[in-house]
């Protein structure tokens, strides 16, 4: 055997993400799905797009050793396991999705959100507005400034302070409860707005009725600019007593609660489908899936056909480029950008008065902090030796096709050896699917550890 193989040592222990319902139920079911797509489900879920087959396609190779690996080594004792490549994809791969989201929330909390309290405005739009953002997918942003707008708007009014900046993350979301198709928005907003010096002044009332008439003429309006309406029909829909509008504003979060403001920012930009209440019956083929709402419309279980529910969930990967989190006011690059500097400038003069740069973090206490995220999301600490908690570092990364099949060879057979030997089960031998390019390592939880 070449010389790649046989230095990494030890027991074979398959990850398995092809244990998951969702994986199942993608490779079982889009191949067909692609054939029936246009005559059973385009009405429903909006034209196939090219990007749908090209997630699910990384998605089923997200974490399987057949399609590459990072090498890693513990220098101390030299201990070795294989990483499987991830497939980063977001808004579908839930692995994948849950790492970014705990990147993000991170940043959210040491970088971005300022030291002021905050509150979580969630906007609705009625149903007949829905089906719009299927076939013009970037109707949702403009639906998110039109928003913006809104809730910028509220706050100056109320204040009476006109040159306010109000700090906004807005998450663009597509699902509701049950995996179906809810073009919504989550905005997390500064609960006021900050003087151009800096003082912050807070948002003094809350009045959700009058907020969700200015959101739906806002949105009205815009449908009109894309001439997606006519004015007639916009007028018609002023009418409407039941307007299909809704604006949640009820969420608050204290200054000093980041944990709080952490968690609610997971929620606002979760993925569309959560593996816990997902359960796929190959044999029965029958998918059922568990609201994430205990009481309401929306709440309870649900068996669906598989076809179904898979176009159902693709219909939330988001189109290339597309930008699912924005930041507005306050929170825009271009004034976080002038503050950096100012801040910078004024180093050893007064600091801005309401905002604090975010800590320079000394290399070690950043390797530290990665650590702890990569632990909180995947409970294991990839770059911690099992064996003497030294630390692991990446050999090399395996991503061609002989050099991947020579190493799992070696180790399957191995491991076939000592499971005859002792009581262990063996080894997954699914055959190798088409190879994928050269991704990163995917921290993941159950890496195979070789010893
Ligand atoms: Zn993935
Ligand atoms: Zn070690």
């Amino acid at each position: 055997m070449p010389d790649a193989a046989p230095a990494v040592r030890g027991v074979y222990k398959p990850r398995r993400p092809q244990a998951s319902p969702l994986f199942r139920l993608v490779s079982d079911h889009l191949h067909r799905l692609q054939t029936v797509y246009d005559e059973r489900f385009a009405r429903e879920y909006g034209p196939w797009r090219p990007v749908v087959a090209q997630v699910a396609d990384k998605f089923l190779a997200c974490g399987v050793l057949e399609h590459g690996f990072a090498r890693m080594r513990c220098d101390d004792c030299a201990h070795e396991y294989l990483l499987a490549f991830s497939c980063k994809c977001r808004y579908f791969c839930p692995s994948c999705h849950a790492k970014r989201l705990a990147i993000w929330t991170q940043w959210l909390d040491t970088t971005l959100l300022a030291p002021v309290p905050h509150r979580q405005v969630v906007l609705t739009i009625p149903k007949r507005l829905r089906a719009y953002c299927l076939y013009r997918r970037r109707l949702l942003g403009e639906i998110a400034r039109a928003a913006v707008r809104t809730v910028t708007a509220a706050i100056r009014t109320l204040t009476g302070e006109r040159d306010l900046a109000v700090g906004i993350v807005a998450c663009l979301q597509t699902h509701g409860s049950r995996a179906n198709w809810h073009p919504h928005l989550h905005l997390l907003v500064t609960d006021g707005g900050f003087r151009p010096d800096g003082t912050f002044v807070s948002w003094p009332v809350h009045d959700t009725a009058r907020l969700t008439e200015a959101f739906r003429r806002a949105v009205l309006r815009l449908f009109v600019r894309l001439a997606l309406f006519d004015e007639d029909q916009a007028a018609g829909m002023l009418t409407w007593p039941h307007s299909g509008f809704h604006v949640h504003t009820a969420v608050w979060v204290p200054e000093d609660d980041r944990a709080f403001a952490t968690r609610l920012a997971r929620y606002c930009a979760r993925n569309p489908i959560a593996l816990e209440r997902l359960t796929y019956d190959r044999a029965a083929k029958a998918v059922t899936y568990r609201s994430d709402k205990s009481e309401g419309p929306t709440a309870g279980t649900e068996t669906a056909d598989p076809l179904e529910f898979l176009a159902r969930v693709l219909v939330h990967i988001p189109d290339q480029g597309h930008v699912t989190t924005r930041y507005y006011g306050w929170y825009a690059n271009r004034p976080r950008g002038t503050r950096d500097k100012a801040a910078l400038a004024a180093a050893d003069g007064p600091g801005p008065p309401a905002i604090a740069p975010a800590p320079r973090l000394a290399p070690t206490e950043a390797t530290r902090r990665w650590a702890a995220l990569l632990q909180q999301i995947f409970e294991v600490d990839p770059l911690a030796c099992p064996t003497c908690h030294g630390a692991m570092r990446i050999v090399a990364f395996i991503t061609q096709a002989s050099v991947i099949d020579q190493i799992l060879t070696h180790l399957r057979t191995r491991a076939s050896r000592e499971a005859h030997a002792g009581p262990r089960s063996p080894p997954s031998t699914r055959a190798p699917a088409s190879r994928g390019t050269a991704r990163a390592p995917c921290p993941s939880a159950h890496a195979p550890p070789v010893t």
